[in-house]
């Protein structure tokens, strides 16, 4: 049997193409950061784009948000810094599955990944990293990831300007996501 052609073709023509949707994905997970100057998140996908595993920057597990120092100023140990927790660490960390899943796997992120992260996503095996903003572009850190990408075989490329997007995302039911161009 063959369908008459003038039912074919009408599928939507806007939907988020698999890019689209996993930054998506980790930007509303940075969403959930309680860091009051960065927000960042993660979220790791399969060879077969199935999402396995998404992170944020946060405190350590019981580690009470009121009881952390989320400032940037300061003594050392005064400061986030040496207790945050990054995105791309906690998505990692957070898959409950068997760490072989995570071998050829992708992880998108809305930052480019500082060293410490780069060399998690190394290790667990993530071999492309997509990515939008690259703000640190050039600092010592910076280019300590980029080594280690390009040392270890690992893939990264930032997200094409044609796909920034701007999306409204209603969470009041019935409203369906806007595009604004
Ligand atoms: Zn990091």
């Amino acid at each position: 049997m063959e369908l008459d052609k003038s039912v074919l073709g009408k599928q939507r023509k806007n939907a988020l193409n698999w890019d689209e949707f996993f930054i998506g994905i980790a930007k509303l997970a940075a969403g959930r950061s309680k860091d009051p100057s960065t927000q960042v998140g993660a979220c790791i996908v399969g060879h077969d784009n199935r999402i396995l595993s998404i992170g944020y920057n946060g405190a350590p597990n019981h580690f009470e948000d009121e009881k952390f120092p989320w400032g940037r100023d300061g003594e050392p140990n005064d400061t986030k810094y040496p207790y945050v927790c990054h995105a791309e660490l906690n998505a990692i960390l957070n898959y409950p599955g068997s760490r072989k899943d995570l071998v050829g796997a992708k992880i998108y992120v809305d930052l480019f990944p500082c060293n410490e992260c780069a060399k998690a996503i190394i290790q667990s095996g993530i071999k492309e990293v997509v990515y939008l903003s690259d703000k640190y572009a050039g600092t010592d850190g910076n280019n300590a990831s980029k080594l280690l990408f390009d040392q270890c075989g690992i893939e990264y490329r930032q997200m094409d300007e044609k796909y920034q997007k701007v999306l409204r995302v209603s969470l009041k039911p019935d409203e369906p996501i806007e595009y604004i161009d």
